[in-house]
């Protein structure tokens, strides 16, 4: 699983004028790396999360994921890919309010097409996982932000993808519920899984094995633990 982009641009017109959100940004990640992308705001970092996510389209340039060539797919097989391969963690949960935390995990495989006790059971395990055995049943108000983002990580989990990317996901936690949740994609990584997240905080960046610096749609940093080379 490897994620390679090309020489990526993203253009925005609105009106007379345009906006080169990504200029020319190349970009290797390796299976099972642990990457933070920072950059001030308007640097482009949604925009490249996005892209890199397969939720959104390069106006140029070459972006293969585990060897697909991502321009190349039609939306459903987009969406597919998508569903398969990443699993999304946001830093307002997006939970579903009027159901459960087990049924919020669950929810995904509905459309995968898996039957109700699998779907319940592999919830229980991933909740299980992430420390909320005694909080299955509790409504996301419920739940402190901490606990929240943890069910939201289980349910990124539920079709057990290769990537996880997390824009912002300690954004609205206090400091203990960010170091724990931190502690989770450290577990995470350690597992083998390829982490990809977007933060504002140095302290959390700090998290990663490699930090990336956007800024005016361009990579300007890229720095790996213990290495570092400007791009
Ligand atoms: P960041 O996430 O670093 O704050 P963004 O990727 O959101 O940066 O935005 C990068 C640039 O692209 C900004 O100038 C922003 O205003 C512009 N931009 C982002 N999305 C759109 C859009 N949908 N339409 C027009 N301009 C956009
Ligand atoms: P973030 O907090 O992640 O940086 P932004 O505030 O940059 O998000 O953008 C929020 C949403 O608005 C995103 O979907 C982005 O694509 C869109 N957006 C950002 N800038 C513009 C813009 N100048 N025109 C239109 N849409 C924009």
């Amino acid at each position: 699983m490897t994620i390679k982009l090309s020489d990526i641009r993203k253009i925005y017109t609105i009106g007379d004028s345009t906006v080169a959100a990504l200029d020319g940004v190349n970009l290797h990640i390796r299976k099972g790396e642990f990457a933070a992308i920072m950059g001030p705001s308007g640097s482009g970092k949604s925009t490249l999360m996005n892209i890199l996510g397969c939720l959104d389209r390069p106006t140029s340039g070459s972006y293969v994921l585990d060897n697909e060539e991502v321009a190349k797919l039609n939306d459903d097989d987009l969406a597919i890919t998508r569903n398969k391969k990443i699993g999304f963690v946001f830093q307002n949960f997006n939970l579903l309010s009027r159901i459960s935390a087990l049924e919020n995990v669950a929810l995904p495989l509905i459309y995968a097409g898996v039957d109700r006790k699998t779907r319940l059971n592999r919830a229980r395990e991933l909740l299980n996982s992430v420390g909320l055995e005694k909080r299955m049943d509790h409504l996301p108000n419920e739940l402190s932000g901490g606990q929240r983002q943890r069910v939201a990580i289980a349910r990124a989990l539920v079709n057990d993808p290769r990537i996880i990317m997390a824009d912002e996901p300690t954004g609205n936690l206090d400091t203990k519920s960010s170091v724990e949740i931190m502690g989770l994609f450290g577990q995470l990584h350690k597992q083998g899984k390829t982490i990809i997240l977007v933060t504002h905080e140095p302290d959390i960046a700090e998290y990663a094995e490699r930090q990336l610096i956007v800024r005016d749609g361009k990579l300007v940093r890229d720095e790996v633990k213990g290495a570092e080379s400007d791009v």
